[in-house]
This record gives structure tokens, C-alpha cells and sequence, in this order.
């Protein structure tokens, strides 16, 4: 039987950051798919060049940045001002809308003040349960009514009275009242991702950059993980046993219990799934904005954005994302018929009129956005660190059951290769 002191399953941004920052050539990724990324990946086809869905970066740690742009020498990294919008009653609003009322008609900007005014009255803040409670006592009934309920209940696939509070965490733009008010005269939409950077051949450049120095021959494609013996140490993938000393995993957390036998409580994990079209174009359609909102519940899409606003290219190079729930399947036919209806529903708010579409390209990430709830968050710290115990540490924004952005990966995945670093080197 093989073995191998570190075995990382999966390559993409936490596997391998997770090997690039371990100081020991005694490790092996195995990974299910013919390549690497697991997401974040990119797809280049009749001279586009599309991500899985879009992926646009905001890191919070320079030398992170640094780390990775430096491994990219041959790549122009584009440095964005973002142009976020909403598509709202024909026309655009900024994002975020809670800071943009004063775009709205009068009628609506004086319901969306009123009801922010007095949302303690309506929704008293020590009654908030869940996230549908939180954009309530948060926003006022009018605010969460016209977009924050619509737009996320299509995001998530979900009720979102099921959500925890912090379900989006740091990834929510919380505005209180001064910010509304202030940003009337002096727009400050600045959250958390004011500006992106973007390589200009797509996402998947940031994984090939983690890769740069992991020796491929330590990398094993097309090979999935089948079991894991906890007891024993062995994993069984679909071409051999190995025994491991460690194992680092990034499969989804539910995935790595059931293939390790641990018994768990499925109904506590949920998410949903994204459907992907990449979509190209004989030539441009709106100019400047890089993505758009939708909270209508009668467009298919919650969110599409424009990868040639980005870059400045002639043709409009898009990707429309819809939210499913999870167990979504579509056959071939589905495809094309939910292909047509997106193309339909860009139609019918102007951003197609006479275009040709001569590119398609369509995939299904699932899961995508987990269901954060008081109960997963206390599952996924318990079954953590029951698995770390016998030697299986489950990273990633899947392996944590988490809404995080690649940056939180790397970090994550190099704080667990430091721990292993100190302890190899403490002997
Ligand atoms: C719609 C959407 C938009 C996003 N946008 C952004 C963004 O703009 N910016 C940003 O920073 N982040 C974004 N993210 C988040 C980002 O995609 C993830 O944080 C990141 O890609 C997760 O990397 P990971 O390695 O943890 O997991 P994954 O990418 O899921 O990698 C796990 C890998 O494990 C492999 N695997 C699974 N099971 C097995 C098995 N049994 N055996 C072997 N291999 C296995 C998979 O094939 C996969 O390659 C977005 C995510 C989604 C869903």
C-alpha cells in the first residue's frame, strides 16, 4: 500500500495553498476533476474567457496579493473601480440600495425613510432570530420588501427566515441610518469590495500561481477519494489505497462525514446551487456597469455581470447567474430551454435586442452558497474538531461549511500548514 504523511484531497485554492506553504515534499493531492481550480477555474472558448461564475478579488492581505501577483509575471491584473448596480422598476439604482434610496422616485425614497425611521417599532431589534428578521429591524419593512427579501430569497433558493443572522458575515453591506442620510449628498458606496482585481485570463491564473512551485508529479488528477478508515489512516480513492499520516480535505463537509462513516445529522446541511451561463455576443451591450442586481421574482437570473466592461473588448461577454435549490438537476433540453428564457428575460430589460449569441457556455456549482444556521455553525465546529483528532482537518469554503472569498482560503489553508510546519520542525 502507498503512503504519504500529508494527503490533500482536492486542488483547488485551499488544497493547494495548503501544499505551496507545507515545508514538506511528503505530500500528494488527489483530485477529482481532469484539472485544478475546483471554482475558481476558466473557461476560454471562441475568444472569451469566462470563470465558473464571475470571480472578482478583494484581498484584505497586501503581502497575500503580492505573494500571488508576483507568480504571475507574464499576466496583466487589472485593478477595477467597481460599477455595482440594481436593476430596479426600468431603470438602475446603485449598489448597495440600502444606501441608495435617494435614487428612487419620491414616493418610494419617503417609504423606504419612514419605514427605516420607525423599524424599531415594527421589528424590535431583541426579536431578531434570523436573517430575514436581522434586514427588517435592520432596514425598515420598505428597504427589505423592495430588494434585500426578493434579491437574497433568489440568491439563496431558501426562506430566509432559516438563516442564521450572519449568514453573509462580513460580506454584507450594513448601512445605519447616518450612512443612508450621509450618502444623499455625498456617495460613499464603498463596501467591502470598493475596487477588484482581475487577471486578464481569467480567475484560474490566481490557482496557477498557488500551483507555480508545487511539484505537478505530487499532484494526482481525475482521482477521487472513495472512503477514508479513520482508524486505520487509509484512504481508498478510485485507483489505489493510501495510507496517510494527515489528511487535508476541501470536499464538502457532509461529503468528507459520510465517506468517513461518521454519523451526522443531514437535515442540519443545506445550500444552494448556481447555474451558470456564460454567454457571448457579437457586440457590445451596456457600457460601464460590471454586474447587475435582479431582485424581480419574475427574471429568471438574481445577478449577471460583463466581463468586456471589465477589459474593454467590443463584445459583450456575460454571466448570468440563477439560484436553485439543492438536488437541481437539468437535463440537456432543460438547458437549452432555460438558455432561451435567460436570453428572453435579457431581452425584456433591454440589455439584448438584435445581438447573435455565438458562444455559450453553461455549468451548475453545487453546492454554492451553503445555508449558515445556528445548528451548522455548531455541526461544522464539532465535527471539525472530532475529525482533526483522528488526524482529518476539513478546510475550505465547503470543508467549513462557510461564505468566505479564495483570500480567506489561502489564510486559512497556511495557518494549518504553519501549524504542521511548527511541528515538524519542533521534531
Ligand atoms: C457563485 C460564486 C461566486 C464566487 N465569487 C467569488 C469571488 O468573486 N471572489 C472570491 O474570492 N471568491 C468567490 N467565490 C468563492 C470561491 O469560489 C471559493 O472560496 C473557492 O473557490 C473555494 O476553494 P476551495 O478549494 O475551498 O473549494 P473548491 O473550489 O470546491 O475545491 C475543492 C476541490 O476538491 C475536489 N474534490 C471534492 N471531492 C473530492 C474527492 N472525493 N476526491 C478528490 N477530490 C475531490 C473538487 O473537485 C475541487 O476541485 C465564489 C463562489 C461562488 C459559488
Amino acid at each position: 500500500m502507498e503512503q504519504v504523511r500529508r494527503l490533500v484531497v482536492g486542488a483547488g485554492v485551499s488544497g493547494l495553498a495548503f501544499t505551496d506553504w507545507l515545508q514538506d515534499d511528503d505530500v500528494l493531492v488527489v483530485e477529482a476533476e481532469h484539472e485544478i481550480g475546483g471554482y475558481c477555474r476558466t473557461v476560454e472558448q471562441d475568444g472569451f474567457v469566462w470563470d465558473y461564475s464571475g470571480h472578482f478579488f478583494h484581498f484584505r492581505h497586501p503581502e497575500i496579493e503580492t505573494y500571488l501577483v508576483d507568480r504571475m509575471a507574464d499576466q496583466e491584473v487589472r485593478v477595477i473601480e467597481k460599477d455595482s448596480r440594481i436593476w430596479y422598476r426600468g431603470a438602475f439604482v446603485d449598489f448597495p440600495f440600502q444606501r441608495n434610496i435617494h435614487q428612487l422616485p419620491k414616493d418610494e425614497l419617503l417609504e423606504c425613510l419612514y419605514d427605516l425611521h420607525f423599524r424599531a417599532e415594527s421589528h424590535p431589534p431583541d426579536q431578531v432570530r434570523s436573517f430575514q428578521d436581522m434586514l427588517y429591524a435592520k432596514f425598515g419593512r420598505a428597504i427589505a420588501d423592495k430588494f434585500l427579501v426578493p434579491y437574497n430569497e433568489k440568491l439563496y433558493a431558501t426562506d430566509l427566515s432559516r438563516l442564521d443572522v450572519d449568514a453573509m458575515g462580513r460580506f454584507f453591506p450594513y448601512a445605519d441610518v447616518d450612512d443612508v442620510i450621509r450618502n444623499f449628498r455625498r456617495p460613499e458606496n464603498g463596501s467591502y469590495n470598493a475596487t477588484f482585481t482581475y487577471p486578464e485570463r481569467g480567475a484560474i491564473q490566481y490557482v496557477h500561481a498557488l500551483a507555480r512551485d508545487i511539484d505537478p508529479a505530487r499532484i494526482a488528477l481525475e482521482e477521487r477519494v472513495v472512503s477514508i478508515d479513520l482508524q486505520a489512516r487509509v484512504a481508498r480513492t478510485t485507483h489505489r489505497e493510501i495510507r496517510y499520516q494527515s489528511l487535508v480535505s476541501s470536499m464538502p463537509l457532509p461529503t468528507l462525514l459520510r465517506l468517513c462513516g461518521v454519523p451526522f445529522d443531514e437535515s442540519i446541511y443545506s445550500w444552494n446551487v448556481v447555474q451558470v451561463f456564460n454567454l457571448g455576443f457579437d457586440r457590445k451591450g451596456p457600457e460601464g456597469c460590471h454586474w447587475v442586481y435582479f431582485p424581480q421574482r419574475e427574471l429568471s437570473f438574481y445577478r449577471v455581470g460583463f466581463y468586456d466592461n471589465i477589459f474593454g473588448t467590443d463584445r459583450m461577454s456575460m454571466y448570468v447567474e440563477l439560484g436553485r435549490s439543492a438536488g437541481f438537476e437539468a437535463s440537456a433540453d432543460e438547458i437549452e430551454a432555460t438558455r432561451a428564457q435567460v436570453i428572453e428575460d435579457l431581452r425584456s430589460v433591454g440589455f439584448v435586442d438584435d445581438h447573435r449569441l455565438v458562444s455559450s457556455h453553461h455549468v451548475l456549482l453545487d453546492p454554492a452558497y451553503v445555508h449558515i444556521t445556528r445548528e451548522s455553525v455548531a455541526d461544522v465546529t464539532a465535527k471539525k474538531a472530532a475529525l482533526a483528532g483522528q488526524g482529518v482537518h476539513s478546510i475550505g469554503r465547503y470543508g467549513s461549511w462557510t461564505y468566505c472569498s479564495i483570500e480567506d482560503n489561502i489564510v486559512e489553508a497556511r495557518a494549518l500548514a504553519d501549524a504542521f510546519n511548527l511541528a515538524d520542525a519542533a521534531g
